[in-house]
């Protein structure tokens, strides 16, 4: 940034270095927008894996990343629900076949470090796109512009803030933007495993009375695993020597991919929730966990992130066409509204799966049975399941190619 006494200034500032902050960055720079991203160096690399459903790798596409991903990730093509409750009132098994829908896979698994490592590469290139790795230390909200300052000492002036720095943003609460947040509790337990079986690109989940425990594909004969525990289950799984946690996890997979062996370290993260009680502010918006937090259930973190920054990116540049302020209050009321129902309607889902595994109410294990029945038997309520699952509003159309 050149130096001087007056401080520059953008149409947009992303702040935050996750998945949703470099991917909101390269999609409004890509518009054309004079764009600042802030978001220090990420302190360790993460282990995790991510699912992306179609939506999320067409808007990984548009941002010029996905091509450079597509070698190391692994397509999920079947969907396997089993239900491992053991009690009274069971479930029927059900699997989701992508042909059924019309499309060859729902989604691709994907390493979240290869995932951060090419958007970092990607923001670096992109021309207008000016990177600072600082963190935010202060924002200032005015009628006209967002002045942000870093800790390395820069300030500048936007017309846009997009607030992608977490779940303990502190651009939400500098604008006085309320949070509603809540715990379970479970702990997910999340690590890799080579296995000797191949998977045939099915992602398996079993419905087990702690919570989902899922096997996710990964290249070869590897593959991803979250499995929900009580506290102190995941204290116990935790506590297990390398050898005894390959053999218990693999008991619990009823030895479907065969023996199991670790490919990477074992990482295990409370489950919480949060919703932001408004998306927007004066002149900023919010993206990713900044907005909403759910558990690792489904797979829907990232996806619904995605689908933030695909509409906001879409508000923005009509806007733009239109030469109208990108950061004024009609504008941000329309991105508010445009995504208020997707976020209710996953963070309400995934709550409902997952407490109603927890419950030993047998009006609830009854309502889940007769669910998953359906989704099993009756064909056009399989079909809008696996529509909504992948992206709001798809349900009775096919996904788009
Ligand atoms: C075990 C597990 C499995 C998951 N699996 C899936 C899945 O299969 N599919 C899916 O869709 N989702 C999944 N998710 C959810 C997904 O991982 C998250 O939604 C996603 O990582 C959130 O990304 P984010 O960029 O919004 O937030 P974060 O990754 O939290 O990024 C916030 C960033 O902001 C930075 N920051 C903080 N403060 C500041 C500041 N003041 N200035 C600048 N930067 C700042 C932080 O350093 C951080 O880099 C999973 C989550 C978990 C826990």
């Amino acid at each position: 940034m050149p130096k001087s006494k007056k401080p520059d200034l953008f149409d947009v500032a992303v702040v935050g270095g996750g998945p949703s902050g470099r991917t909101a960055a390269l999609k409004l720079a890509r518009l054309g927008l004079s764009t600042v991203l802030v978001a220090p160096q990420s302190a360790r690399p993460d282990g995790r894996t991510t699912a992306l459903w179609q939506r999320s790798i067409g808007l990984l596409e548009d941002i010029g990343v996905w091509s450079k991903l597509s070698g190391n990730t692994e397509s999920l093509k079947k969907m396997r629900m089993i239900d491992d409750t053991g009690r009274l009132i069971r479930a029927p098994e059900v699997v989701f076949n992508a042909t059924e829908i019309g499309v060859e896979e729902f989604g691709f698994n994907i390493l979240n470090r290869e995932l951060n490592a090419v958007l970092e590469e990607a923001c670096e290139l992109q021309d207008t796109l000016t990177c600072i790795s600082d963190t935010a230390e202060s924002a200032d909200f005015s009628p006209d512009f967002v002045t942000i300052s870093t800790s390395g000492g820069k300030t500048f002036k936007v017309r846009l803030a997009v607030a992608a720095d977490g779940r303990n943003s502190r651009l939400r609460e500098t604008a006085g933007i309320e949070v509603k947040a809540w715990s379970y509790p479970q702990v997910a337990v999340v690590l890799n495993v080579d296995h000797r079986l191949p998977h045939h690109n099915i992602s398996t989940e079993f419905h087990t009375p702690t919570g989902p425990y899922t096997l996710v594909p990964l290249p070869g004969r590897q593959s991803s695993i979250v499995c929900v525990e009580t506290n102190e289950g995941a204290n116990k799984l935790l506590s297990l020597t390398s050898d005894d946690l390959e053999m218990e996890l693999e008991r619990r997979a009823y030895s479907i991919l065969g023996e199991f062996k670790l490919a990477s370290e074992v990482q295990s993260f409370p489950l919480s929730g949060l919703n932001a009680q408004r998306l927007a502010g004066e002149r900023l918006a919010l993206v990713g966990e900044t907005a909403h937090v759910f558990p690792p259930i489904g797979a829907q973190g990232l996806n619904l992130s995605l689908r933030d920054i695909d509409d906001l990116a879409s508000v923005v540049a009509h806007a733009q066409a239109r030469q109208q302020d990108i950061g004024s209050p009609a504008v941000l009321e329309i991105y508010e509204s445009k995504r208020r129902s997707d976020i209710k309607t996953r963070t309400n889902a995934v709550d409902l799966l997952n407490r109603s595994l927890l419950t030993s109410f047998l009006p609830v294990q009854m309502a889940r049975s007769m669910g998953m029945y359906m989704a099993g038997k009756v064909g056009p309520f399989r079909r809008l399941l696996m529509r909504e699952g992948m992206a709001p509003g798809t349900g009775l159309y096919p996904p788009r190619h």
